[in-house]
Protein backbone atom coordinates (compact mmCIF):
# COMPACT_ATOMS: atom_id res chain seq x y z
CA UNK A 1 0.00 0.00 0.00
CA UNK A 2 1.42 3.84 -0.98
CA UNK A 3 2.26 5.60 2.11
CA UNK A 4 4.41 8.76 1.57
CA UNK A 5 5.20 12.47 2.18
CA UNK A 6 5.89 14.33 -1.06
CA UNK A 7 7.15 18.18 0.25
CA UNK A 8 7.13 20.55 -3.20
CA UNK A 9 9.66 23.18 -3.08
CA UNK A 10 9.14 26.81 -5.05
CA UNK A 11 11.04 27.63 -7.75
CA UNK A 12 10.38 28.88 -11.57
CA UNK A 13 11.57 27.28 -14.61
CA UNK A 14 12.34 28.43 -18.05
CA UNK A 15 13.51 26.07 -20.68
CA UNK A 16 14.55 26.29 -24.31
CA UNK A 17 17.22 27.22 -26.45
CA UNK A 18 17.38 30.77 -26.24
CA UNK A 19 15.58 31.22 -23.35
CA UNK A 20 18.61 33.01 -22.07
CA UNK A 21 16.74 36.27 -23.66
CA UNK A 22 14.42 36.08 -20.88
CA UNK A 23 16.68 37.13 -17.91
CA UNK A 24 16.72 40.83 -17.84
CA UNK A 25 12.80 40.92 -17.22
CA UNK A 26 13.33 37.63 -15.09
CA UNK A 27 15.69 39.69 -13.00
CA UNK A 28 12.62 42.52 -12.86
CA UNK A 29 10.07 39.92 -11.86
CA UNK A 30 12.38 39.24 -9.14
CA UNK A 31 12.10 42.98 -7.95
CA UNK A 32 16.07 42.82 -8.66
CA UNK A 33 18.33 45.65 -10.76
CA UNK A 34 21.64 45.34 -9.53
CA UNK A 35 22.92 41.57 -10.74
CA UNK A 36 26.32 40.09 -9.67
CA UNK A 37 26.97 37.64 -12.26
CA UNK A 38 29.44 34.86 -11.14
CA UNK A 39 31.69 31.98 -13.29
CA UNK A 40 34.52 30.66 -13.27
CA UNK A 41 37.40 32.22 -14.58
CA UNK A 42 37.19 29.11 -17.45
CA UNK A 43 33.78 30.94 -18.20
CA UNK A 44 34.08 34.33 -17.63
CA UNK A 45 33.63 35.89 -21.74
CA UNK A 46 30.33 33.82 -21.25
CA UNK A 47 29.78 35.68 -17.50
CA UNK A 48 30.78 38.93 -19.42
CA UNK A 49 28.23 38.73 -22.19
CA UNK A 50 25.44 37.74 -20.11
CA UNK A 51 26.40 41.03 -18.44
CA UNK A 52 26.60 42.94 -21.27
CA UNK A 53 23.37 41.76 -22.03
CA UNK A 54 22.19 43.26 -18.42
CA UNK A 55 23.29 46.60 -19.57
CA UNK A 56 22.50 48.64 -16.32
CA UNK A 57 20.70 45.71 -14.38
CA UNK A 58 24.42 44.18 -13.97
CA UNK A 59 26.28 45.63 -11.53
CA UNK A 60 29.64 43.37 -12.09
CA UNK A 61 31.24 40.19 -12.34
CA UNK A 62 32.81 37.84 -9.80
CA UNK A 63 34.61 35.25 -11.57
CA UNK A 64 36.64 33.44 -9.01
CA UNK A 65 33.89 29.99 -8.57
CA UNK A 66 36.01 27.11 -7.99
CA UNK A 67 35.01 23.67 -6.93
CA UNK A 68 33.63 22.90 -3.65
CA UNK A 69 33.74 26.28 -2.78
CA UNK A 70 36.55 27.46 -0.70
CA UNK A 71 35.53 29.75 2.44
CA UNK A 72 37.88 32.22 0.91
CA UNK A 73 36.23 32.63 -2.51
CA UNK A 74 33.03 32.85 -0.75
CA UNK A 75 34.23 35.39 1.66
CA UNK A 76 35.30 37.32 -1.36
CA UNK A 77 32.18 36.89 -3.29
CA UNK A 78 30.26 37.89 -0.39
CA UNK A 79 32.42 41.12 0.05
CA UNK A 80 32.08 42.25 -3.79
CA UNK A 81 28.24 41.86 -3.32
CA UNK A 82 27.85 43.92 -0.41
CA UNK A 83 30.42 46.44 -2.08
CA UNK A 84 28.71 46.86 -5.24
CA UNK A 85 25.10 46.81 -3.44
CA UNK A 86 24.11 43.57 -5.31
CA UNK A 87 20.29 42.74 -4.98
CA UNK A 88 20.53 39.36 -6.84
CA UNK A 89 23.01 36.92 -7.85
CA UNK A 90 23.21 35.59 -11.64
CA UNK A 91 24.94 32.23 -11.45
CA UNK A 92 26.08 31.51 -15.07
CA UNK A 93 27.98 27.98 -14.68
CA UNK A 94 27.78 24.52 -13.61
CA UNK A 95 27.32 23.31 -10.20
CA UNK A 96 30.79 25.25 -8.67
CA UNK A 97 29.57 28.91 -9.63
CA UNK A 98 25.86 27.85 -8.72
CA UNK A 99 27.70 26.89 -5.47
CA UNK A 100 28.97 30.12 -4.60
CA UNK A 101 26.19 32.21 -5.25
CA UNK A 102 24.64 29.67 -2.55
CA UNK A 103 27.59 30.37 -0.46
CA UNK A 104 26.12 34.55 -0.65
CA UNK A 105 22.60 33.56 -0.26
CA UNK A 106 23.46 31.92 2.76
CA UNK A 107 24.71 34.84 4.65
CA UNK A 108 22.87 38.08 2.85
CA UNK A 109 19.01 36.16 1.24
CA UNK A 110 20.03 37.56 -2.00
CA UNK A 111 17.95 35.94 -4.39
CA UNK A 112 19.83 33.56 -7.20
CA UNK A 113 18.83 32.88 -10.75
CA UNK A 114 20.71 29.90 -11.58
CA UNK A 115 21.04 29.36 -15.68
CA UNK A 116 23.03 26.19 -15.63
CA UNK A 117 25.68 25.28 -17.98
CA UNK A 118 26.87 21.35 -16.91
CA UNK A 119 24.34 18.73 -15.77
CA UNK A 120 25.19 18.75 -12.26
CA UNK A 121 21.59 19.97 -11.00
CA UNK A 122 22.88 22.11 -8.25
CA UNK A 123 20.19 24.32 -9.74
CA UNK A 124 17.22 22.73 -8.27
CA UNK A 125 18.43 22.15 -4.85
CA UNK A 126 18.23 23.67 -1.39
CA UNK A 127 21.67 21.68 -0.35
CA UNK A 128 25.10 24.36 0.12
CA UNK A 129 28.71 23.01 0.58
CA UNK A 130 31.48 25.41 1.78
CA UNK A 131 35.16 23.92 2.02
CA UNK A 132 37.13 25.06 5.47
CA UNK A 133 40.36 23.35 6.17
CA UNK A 134 40.05 20.60 3.65
CA UNK A 135 36.99 19.50 4.75
CA UNK A 136 33.68 19.95 3.04
CA UNK A 137 30.60 21.17 5.23
CA UNK A 138 26.95 21.16 3.58
CA UNK A 139 23.45 21.37 4.94
CA UNK A 140 19.84 22.09 3.10
CA UNK A 141 18.35 25.85 3.97
CA UNK A 142 15.11 27.31 1.32
CA UNK A 143 17.12 30.38 1.29
CA UNK A 144 19.89 29.10 -1.06
CA UNK A 145 17.58 27.74 -2.94
CA UNK A 146 17.51 29.91 -7.02
CA UNK A 147 14.72 31.49 -7.43
CA UNK A 148 14.55 31.15 -10.93
CA UNK A 149 16.34 28.88 -12.85
CA UNK A 150 16.86 29.44 -16.83
CA UNK A 151 17.92 26.12 -18.70
CA UNK A 152 19.11 27.10 -22.18
CA UNK A 153 20.75 24.30 -24.43
CA UNK A 154 22.75 26.70 -26.46
CA UNK A 155 24.90 27.39 -23.46
CA UNK A 156 25.63 23.91 -23.17
CA UNK A 157 26.89 23.43 -26.63
CA UNK A 158 30.62 24.26 -25.27
CA UNK A 159 30.63 21.80 -22.52
CA UNK A 160 33.68 19.58 -23.53
CA UNK A 161 32.27 16.35 -24.65
CA UNK A 162 33.83 14.46 -21.46
CA UNK A 163 32.44 16.23 -19.55
CA UNK A 164 29.30 16.44 -20.80
CA UNK A 165 29.49 12.32 -20.00
CA UNK A 166 30.81 12.31 -16.53
CA UNK A 167 28.38 15.53 -15.55
CA UNK A 168 25.64 13.24 -16.82
CA UNK A 169 26.42 10.51 -15.21
CA UNK A 170 26.29 12.17 -12.11
CA UNK A 171 22.97 13.18 -12.79
CA UNK A 172 21.82 10.23 -13.66
CA UNK A 173 23.54 9.18 -9.87
CA UNK A 174 20.89 11.65 -8.43
CA UNK A 175 18.19 10.21 -10.27
CA UNK A 176 19.07 6.60 -9.09
CA UNK A 177 19.71 6.95 -5.46
CA UNK A 178 16.21 8.96 -5.80
CA UNK A 179 14.35 6.22 -6.01
CA UNK A 180 15.38 4.47 -3.63
CA UNK A 181 15.93 6.83 -1.16
CA UNK A 182 14.23 6.42 2.74
CA UNK A 183 11.15 9.58 1.61
CA UNK A 184 11.14 8.33 -1.59
CA UNK A 185 7.63 8.92 -3.20
CA UNK A 186 5.96 8.46 -6.29
CA UNK A 187 6.26 11.85 -8.21
CA UNK A 188 9.78 11.94 -7.54
CA UNK A 189 10.05 8.37 -8.52
CA UNK A 190 8.42 9.05 -11.93
CA UNK A 191 10.76 12.26 -12.39
CA UNK A 192 13.68 9.89 -11.83
CA UNK A 193 13.09 7.52 -14.06
CA UNK A 194 12.26 9.81 -16.79
CA UNK A 195 15.73 11.49 -16.14
CA UNK A 196 17.52 8.29 -16.36
CA UNK A 197 15.90 8.01 -20.00
CA UNK A 198 16.49 11.05 -20.79
CA UNK A 199 20.18 11.15 -19.77
CA UNK A 200 20.59 7.56 -21.14
CA UNK A 201 19.33 8.12 -25.01
CA UNK A 202 20.78 12.03 -25.40
CA UNK A 203 24.35 11.36 -23.42
CA UNK A 204 25.41 8.71 -26.38
CA UNK A 205 24.33 11.37 -29.14
CA UNK A 206 25.62 13.78 -27.56
CA UNK A 207 29.09 12.10 -27.32
CA UNK A 208 28.38 11.81 -31.45
CA UNK A 209 28.02 15.20 -31.77
CA UNK A 210 28.57 18.12 -29.21
CA UNK A 211 26.46 20.50 -31.09
CA UNK A 212 23.67 18.66 -31.48
CA UNK A 213 20.94 20.76 -30.15
CA UNK A 214 18.36 18.38 -29.64
CA UNK A 215 20.79 15.92 -27.92
CA UNK A 216 21.90 18.69 -25.68
CA UNK A 217 18.22 19.86 -25.16
CA UNK A 218 17.09 16.30 -23.85
CA UNK A 219 20.34 15.81 -21.70
CA UNK A 220 19.42 19.13 -20.33
CA UNK A 221 15.83 18.33 -19.66
CA UNK A 222 17.11 15.05 -18.04
CA UNK A 223 19.22 17.25 -15.57
CA UNK A 224 16.61 19.07 -14.64
CA UNK A 225 14.76 16.28 -13.52
CA UNK A 226 17.54 14.82 -12.23
CA UNK A 227 18.04 18.15 -10.00
CA UNK A 228 14.83 18.54 -8.84
CA UNK A 229 15.12 14.71 -7.60
CA UNK A 230 18.18 15.62 -5.70
CA UNK A 231 16.51 18.27 -4.06
CA UNK A 232 13.74 16.57 -3.00
CA UNK A 233 14.91 13.66 -1.40
CA UNK A 234 17.86 11.72 0.86
CA UNK A 235 20.89 10.31 -1.18
CA UNK A 236 22.28 7.45 0.55
CA UNK A 237 25.55 5.35 -0.29
CA UNK A 238 26.65 6.65 -3.38
CA UNK A 239 26.83 9.87 -2.49
CA UNK A 240 28.21 9.34 1.02
CA UNK A 241 30.90 7.16 -1.01
CA UNK A 242 31.81 10.61 -3.93
CA UNK A 243 31.94 12.89 -0.88
CA UNK A 244 34.38 11.17 0.89
CA UNK A 245 36.29 10.41 -1.96
CA UNK A 246 35.86 14.03 -3.83
CA UNK A 247 36.07 15.47 -0.04
CA UNK A 248 39.19 13.87 1.76
CA UNK A 249 41.10 12.49 -1.15
CA UNK A 250 40.32 15.68 -3.94
CA UNK A 251 39.38 13.50 -7.03
CA UNK A 252 37.18 15.41 -9.58
CA UNK A 253 33.67 15.36 -8.74
CA UNK A 254 31.61 14.02 -11.87
CA UNK A 255 34.40 11.80 -13.29
CA UNK A 256 34.07 10.18 -9.18
CA UNK A 257 30.36 9.44 -9.71
CA UNK A 258 30.83 7.81 -13.31
CA UNK A 259 33.42 5.42 -11.84
CA UNK A 260 31.47 4.99 -8.20
CA UNK A 261 27.95 4.88 -9.99
CA UNK A 262 27.71 0.67 -11.22
CA UNK A 263 29.21 -0.44 -8.01
CA UNK A 264 26.88 1.40 -5.51
CA UNK A 265 24.00 0.31 -7.52
CA UNK A 266 25.75 -3.45 -7.87
CA UNK A 267 25.51 -3.29 -3.81
CA UNK A 268 22.22 -1.82 -3.45
CA UNK A 269 20.78 -4.49 -6.63
CA UNK A 270 19.61 -6.61 -4.00
CA UNK A 271 18.03 -4.54 -1.34
CA UNK A 272 15.96 -2.28 -3.65
CA UNK A 273 14.88 -4.21 -6.53
CA UNK A 274 11.58 -2.34 -7.96
CA UNK A 275 14.11 0.86 -8.30
CA UNK A 276 16.82 -1.36 -10.02
CA UNK A 277 13.97 -2.70 -12.33
CA UNK A 278 13.17 1.10 -13.22
CA UNK A 279 16.62 2.06 -13.87
CA UNK A 280 17.49 -1.34 -16.26
CA UNK A 281 13.77 -0.35 -17.86
CA UNK A 282 15.02 3.32 -17.93
CA UNK A 283 18.03 2.79 -19.69
CA UNK A 284 16.36 -0.57 -21.75
CA UNK A 285 18.87 -2.92 -20.28
CA UNK A 286 18.64 -6.43 -18.46
CA UNK A 287 20.36 -5.26 -15.25
CA UNK A 288 20.62 -1.77 -14.14
CA UNK A 289 24.40 -1.78 -12.30
CA UNK A 290 25.78 -3.40 -16.05
CA UNK A 291 23.70 -1.28 -18.02
CA UNK A 292 25.08 2.09 -16.17
CA UNK A 293 29.17 0.50 -16.24
CA UNK A 294 27.72 0.19 -20.16
CA UNK A 295 27.15 3.53 -20.74
CA UNK A 296 29.41 5.24 -19.20
CA UNK A 297 32.24 3.05 -21.23
CA UNK A 298 30.36 3.05 -24.45
CA UNK A 299 30.90 6.79 -23.74
CA UNK A 300 34.62 6.55 -23.51
CA UNK A 301 33.82 7.62 -20.07
CA UNK A 302 36.64 6.53 -16.88
CA UNK A 303 35.64 3.67 -15.46
CA UNK A 304 38.58 3.24 -12.99
CA UNK A 305 39.44 4.95 -9.43
CA UNK A 306 43.22 4.24 -10.06
CA UNK A 307 42.74 6.61 -13.24
CA UNK A 308 41.41 9.34 -12.11
CA UNK A 309 43.59 10.19 -9.11
CA UNK A 310 42.79 7.63 -6.42
CA UNK A 311 46.15 6.30 -4.86
CA UNK A 312 45.35 2.30 -3.64
CA UNK A 313 46.94 2.65 -0.32
CA UNK A 314 44.01 5.60 0.79
CA UNK A 315 41.44 2.55 0.33
CA UNK A 316 41.11 1.32 3.66
CA UNK A 317 40.74 5.05 4.89
CA UNK A 318 38.20 5.60 2.41
CA UNK A 319 36.20 2.51 3.51
CA UNK A 320 36.73 3.78 7.39
CA UNK A 321 35.55 6.75 6.01
CA UNK A 322 32.65 5.34 4.32
CA UNK A 323 31.21 4.06 7.29
CA UNK A 324 32.46 6.25 10.24
CA UNK A 325 28.68 7.70 10.37
CA UNK A 326 25.30 5.76 10.03
CA UNK A 327 23.00 6.66 7.06
CA UNK A 328 20.65 5.58 5.27
CA UNK A 329 20.98 3.23 2.52
CA UNK A 330 18.66 0.13 1.43
CA UNK A 331 21.20 -2.44 2.19
CA UNK A 332 23.03 -2.35 5.74
CA UNK A 333 26.70 -0.87 5.47
CA UNK A 334 29.26 -3.21 6.41
CA UNK A 335 33.27 -2.27 5.97
CA UNK A 336 33.87 -4.87 3.86
CA UNK A 337 31.52 -5.03 1.50
CA UNK A 338 32.62 -1.53 0.85
CA UNK A 339 36.32 -1.73 0.96
CA UNK A 340 35.29 -4.43 -1.75
CA UNK A 341 33.43 -2.32 -3.17
CA UNK A 342 36.31 0.39 -4.08
CA UNK A 343 38.22 -2.27 -4.68
CA UNK A 344 36.44 -3.23 -7.38
CA UNK A 345 35.81 0.39 -8.45
CA UNK A 346 39.29 1.27 -7.88
CA UNK A 347 40.30 -1.60 -10.59
CA UNK A 348 37.74 -0.35 -13.05
CA UNK A 349 36.09 -4.24 -13.03
CA UNK A 350 32.60 -4.77 -14.27
CA UNK A 351 30.04 -4.19 -10.78
CA UNK A 352 29.42 -7.37 -9.55
CA UNK A 353 26.49 -7.64 -6.52
CA UNK A 354 27.88 -9.16 -3.77
P1 LIG B 1 32.03 22.82 -12.39
O1 LIG B 1 30.94 23.78 -12.12
O2 LIG B 1 33.18 22.78 -11.44
O3 LIG B 1 32.56 23.01 -13.88
C1 LIG B 1 33.70 22.31 -14.35
C2 LIG B 1 34.47 23.14 -15.37
O4 LIG B 1 33.72 23.20 -16.60
C3 LIG B 1 34.67 24.59 -14.94
O5 LIG B 1 35.92 25.02 -15.39
C4 LIG B 1 33.57 25.32 -15.68
O6 LIG B 1 33.85 26.68 -15.90
C5 LIG B 1 33.52 24.55 -16.97
N1 LIG B 1 32.23 24.61 -17.68
C6 LIG B 1 31.00 24.48 -17.14
N2 LIG B 1 30.06 24.57 -18.10
C7 LIG B 1 30.70 24.78 -19.27
C8 LIG B 1 30.26 24.97 -20.60
N3 LIG B 1 28.96 24.89 -20.93
N4 LIG B 1 31.20 25.19 -21.54
C9 LIG B 1 32.51 25.20 -21.23
N5 LIG B 1 32.99 25.02 -19.98
C10 LIG B 1 32.09 24.81 -19.00
O7 LIG B 1 31.47 21.30 -12.48
P2 LIG B 1 30.09 20.65 -12.05
O8 LIG B 1 30.30 19.19 -12.19
O9 LIG B 1 28.95 21.27 -12.75
O10 LIG B 1 29.93 21.01 -10.51
C11 LIG B 1 30.65 20.35 -9.51
C12 LIG B 1 30.44 21.01 -8.17
O11 LIG B 1 29.05 21.16 -7.92
C13 LIG B 1 30.98 20.20 -6.99
O12 LIG B 1 31.60 21.06 -6.07
C14 LIG B 1 29.73 19.56 -6.40
O13 LIG B 1 29.89 19.24 -5.03
C15 LIG B 1 28.70 20.63 -6.64
N6 LIG B 1 27.31 20.14 -6.70
C16 LIG B 1 26.45 20.61 -5.77
C17 LIG B 1 25.13 20.21 -5.79
C18 LIG B 1 24.16 20.75 -4.78
O14 LIG B 1 22.99 20.42 -4.82
N7 LIG B 1 24.60 21.60 -3.88
C19 LIG B 1 24.68 19.33 -6.80
C20 LIG B 1 25.59 18.86 -7.73
C21 LIG B 1 26.92 19.29 -7.69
Amino acid sequence: MLRFIYQALPGRVIFGAGSLDRLRDEIQRLGASRALVLSTPEQRDQAQAVAQRLGSRATGVFDQAAMHVPIATANAAREEAKRLGADCCVAVGGGSTTGLAKAIALVSDLPILAVPTTYAGSEMTPIWGLTEGGIKKTGRDTRVLPRTVIYDPVLTLTMPPMLSATSGMNAIAHCVEALYAEDANPIISLMAEEGIRALGTSLPAVMKDPRDIEARSHALYGAWLAGSSLGAVGMALHHKLCHVLGGTFNLPHAETHTVVLPHTVAYNSKAAPEAMARVARALRADDAAAGLFALASSMGAPTALGKIGMKEEDLDHAADLAVENPYYNPRPITRDAIRALLDDAFRGRSPAAR
